[in-house]
């Protein structure tokens, strides 16, 4: 890569990060965006789920405890989790029928 196309893509990546930031609410102090600012410096992997998961119920605290979408990898880590007795049970029944297929490497794809 040229330094000019470097330059382009740091400009780029810059943009994106300049408009995303612009993007959250600034709600609650800055909280939101002070934790947006702490995951994309890689310091927080809690920070970063907690970012996602906020950006998915558009920045709606309350909503991200209530999701309903049980296949996302994030649900168990969202913030506000509860009640996570049925869906452990019902993680654990997967894998049970999984397991066999996970052995034998059939349900990895990548
Ligand atoms: S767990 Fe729910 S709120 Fe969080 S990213 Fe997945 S779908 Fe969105």
């Amino acid at each position: 890569m040229t330094d000019s196309e470097t330059a382009n893509r740091i400009r780029r990546i810059e943009d994106d990060l300049r408009r995303w930031y612009a993007h959250i609410p600034d709600l609650y102090h800055g909280a939101f965006r002070r934790l947006w600012l702490r995951a994309i410096q890689g310091r927080s992997k809690a920070a970063a789920i907690k970012c996602k998961c906020l950006d998915c119920v558009c920045w709606q605290q309350s909503e991200a405890g209530d999701c309903g979408v049980y296949h996302c990898p994030l649900y168990p880590y969202r913030p506000g989790a509860r009640d996570r007795e049925a869906y452990d049970i019902a993680v654990r029944r997967v894998m049970a029928c999984s397991a066999p297929q996970e052995a034998r490497g059939e349900a990895d794809t990548e």
